[in-house]
């Protein structure tokens, strides 16, 4: 580590105690940036990054609701508005019991470089709660909405902060929360992204994220002469990520041979089809069942997760490529070790932050495709920004012309990572990634004043 790293991260540590995750996210872009920053000192005299790591503004609040016996429930609520230098805030709300201010603060400090990276004008934010979707009523669920909009509703706006879905937070709940919203301020805006078709949504938006991965992972293969067709894959999580992730993939002509969630994984040798697809897709988004259920229907083994192990076993399967699409940490070292022993040379990172800093170590050392999050899973919040731009024109594109602009924006994506991260015949997509999205948020930065 650098000396300069080293003072700005001991700073970093002392302002923010307690937020592992945010100084890991902080750490991977100051590793990238500062060399940059001190070929530059436009960007060190002017405390770009110093500034950066401080959100613009950190709101917290309860959530009471009660529950379908009439106990009262309270859950607590988050938004951080991390940064507005190219745009209104933008950036997911998750509903997790493991969700934290320094979990949020990780999420919200990463968003600022992937929406930059987009090319569309974003800033960045993210928000949740520490409540559970698992395991509740439909109208729990609508009451915890509702609850959480009526405060969070003061605070965001079509110009101000836009909020999306994230872990825990699909259709259904941006639904509630939409409704919500417009009772409260009378407005019918595009507030939030995600919504139905029916009441402003973008086609592509719930395949987008899944979507980009892949088409991330196809332009990085490009740049050996090669396609997905006939490519292994392995890919974590069964949500809204994965699921169109492994569509993708396999429109391309790639088997995916795992999925998982929190409760353990499957290893499906034949590979996910279309027909098991949208068996994964009735059991996870309408009967929000166990992936466990797969593995039965489909005779296939099922891995239960086990937390005493010090590695998961479904990073350890021969293939190519990997599509960590679950959540953050989900790869260790010892992960990593076992993806490049199996073969693989391509992970594409659909979820934000899945591997350590160990871990990438090992995939920068391997020199494999390695795309990092803020990168690869940008077509999310890409598609989010054209259903913000269809909300304002009031009119819907078709599907071709979202998917192609989506198609479009990765490919610039990957562009900026090489410009950036290019060192000889390898790519650092890690390095490209953060510089490409610095660059355009701290020239902003400058322009707008010490604010
Ligand atoms: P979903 O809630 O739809 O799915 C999350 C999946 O990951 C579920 O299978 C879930 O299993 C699993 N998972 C979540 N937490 C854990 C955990 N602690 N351990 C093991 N498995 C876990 O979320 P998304 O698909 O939307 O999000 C997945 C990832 O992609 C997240 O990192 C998110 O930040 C990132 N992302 C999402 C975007 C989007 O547009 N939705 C955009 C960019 C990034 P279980 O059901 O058992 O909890």
């Amino acid at each position: 580590m650098s000396n300069a790293v080293n003072a700005f991260m001991e700073q970093v540590k002392a302002k923010n105690p307690g937020e592992p995750e945010f100084h890991q996210a902080v750490f991977e872009v100051a590793t990238s940036v500062m060399p940059f920053v001190e070929k530059n000192p436009k960007y060190q005299k002017a405390k770009i990054l110093e500034r950066m790591v401080e959100p613009e503004r950190v709101i917290l609040f309860r959530v009471p609701w009660l529950d379908d016996n009439g106990e009262i429930q309270i859950n607590k609520g988050y938004r951080i508005e991390m940064n507005s230098a190219i745009g209104p805030y933008k950036g997911g709300l998750r509903f997790h019991p493991s969700v934290n201010l320094g979990i949020l603060k990780f999420l919200a400090f990463e968003q600022v470089f992937k929406n930059s990276l987009t090319t569309l004008p974003m800033g960045g934010g993210k928000g949740g709660s520490d409540f559970d979707p698992k395991g509740k009523s439909d109208m729990e669920v609508m009451k915890f909405c509702q609850s959480f909009m009526t405060e969070l509703s003061r605070h965001i706006g079509p110009n101000t902060d836009v909020p999306a879905g994230d872990i825990g937070v699909g259709g259904r709940e941006i639904g509630y929360m939409f409704g919500q919203y417009k009772r409260l301020r009378d407005e019918f805006t595009g507030v939030l992204t995600g919504k139905g078709l029916n009441w402003g949504g973008s086609l592509i938006r719930p395949e987008a994220t899944g979507y980009g991965s892949v088409y991330f992972a196809s332009e990085m293969l490009k740049t050996r002469g090669e396609t997905l067709a006939g490519k292994n894959c392995l890919v974590s999580g069964s949500g809204n990520v994965a699921q169109y992730t492994v569509q993708k993939i396999t429109q391309l002509g790639g088997k995916v041979v795992t999925l998982s969630d929190s409760s353990g994984y499957i290893y499906d040798k034949a590979g996910v089809d279309d027909e098991k697809l949208k068996f994964v897709m009735e059991l996870k988004n309408a009967h929000r069942g166990r992936i466990k259920e797969y593995a039965d229907k489909y005779n296939v083994p099922f891995t239960p997760a086990d937390p005493n192990l010090d590695h998961n076993p479904l990073w350890d399967h021969k293939a190519d490529c990997a599509f960590p699409s679950a959540t953050q940490n989900e790869i260790n070292e010892l992960d990593a070790k076992n993806l490049i022993k199996n073969g693989v040379y391509v992970v594409s990172e659909g979820a934000n932050m899945p591997t350590t800093p160990e871990g990438i170590e090992v995939y920068l050392d391997a020199k494999i495709l390695y795309g990092p999050g803020k990168a690869a899973n940008a077509g999310g919040v890409a598609v989010s920004g054209l259903e913000m731009s269809q909300n304002s024109l009031r009119l819907s594109w078709t599907r071709e012309e979202v998917d192609n602009r989506l198609h479009g924006i990765m490919k610039a994506i990957h562009e900026q990572c090489v410009t950036h991260g290019k060192n000889g015949d390898f790519v650092n997509y890690v390095n490209g990634a953060n510089i490409a999205g610095f660059i355009k948020v701290a020239d902003s930065m400058i322009d707008q004043g010490i604010v």
